[in-house]
């Protein structure tokens, strides 16, 4: 999944609106932002493979991407959160962002989704053999995440209102580039591109600093 994640750290704002966007995108994106490094440094594997859908074959990801290491990592994360902000609903929003990321590439992914390192088991529901339901559902969780993190926060300025809406569109973008572009060429410019992962979850932070909790609309 892809925007899919993006629609979850976006729509994570409402349940912890203390927490950064910033440090939502790192959550629910931890692992897509982990893999790459694994990638480049020889840990976990892929191939480029035309024929498949995403052009990918996912050979192992064990640590970026088993059920059980994202576990450890929510936990870590939430941990981690949790002494250095001590806001507990954030701590566990972020830990239920880090899972999330397993649920939703359990729906798309063919069965190529680990549940321990080291096992056997692979799964995956494979809807990214459909085109259509791929992208009914990446820009269905995308659009619900645009309208709650916009409904749940206000511009302070200018840079919070058009950073956001340019960060929108870039992703969505970014997103039909990829899906509808040539295959990457090799798994190092693969594994580079995804690294800019990094740098949208660095203009996220920028975004939501420039944002403030949306005041709560008296009840009618
Ligand atoms: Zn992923």
């Amino acid at each position: 999944m892809c925007l899919g994640h993006y629609g979850v750290a976006l729509g994570a704002k409402k349940a912890a609106p203390k927490t950064s966007l910033g440090t939502l995108l790192l959550a629910a994106q931890f692992a897509d932002l982990l893999w790459p490094i694994l990638l480049l440094v020889g840990v976990e594997h892929v191939r480029i493979a035309p024929g498949l859908p995403g052009s990918l074959d996912f050979i192992d990801y064990p640590i970026s991407h088993s059920l059980a290491a994202l576990l450890g990592w929510a936990l870590l994360i939430g941990a981690l959160y949790w002494g250095i902000r001590r806001y507990i609903r954030g701590a566990w929003v972020l830990a239920a962002a880090v899972i999330s990321h397993w649920v939703l590439d359990f729906i798309v992914h063919r069965p190529d989704l680990p549940l321990i390192p080291g096992g056997t088991a692979r799964l995956g529901l494979g809807l990214w053999n459909s085109l259509p339901a791929t992208l009914l559902v990446e820009f269905g969780l995308f659009a619900i995440g645009i309208v709650l993190y916009a409904s749940s926060t206000v511009a302070r300025d200018t840079v919070g209102r058009y950073a956001f809406w340019a960060f929108v569109a870039g992703l969505g973008l970014l997103y039909l580039a990829a899906t509808f572009g040539p295959p990457p060429p090799s798994t190092t410019t693969l594994a580079a591109t995804g690294l800019g992962g990094w740098l949208l979850a660095l203009w996220a932070y920028w975004i939501d600093r420039h944002r403030g909790v949306a005041p709560r609309t008296p009840a009618a």
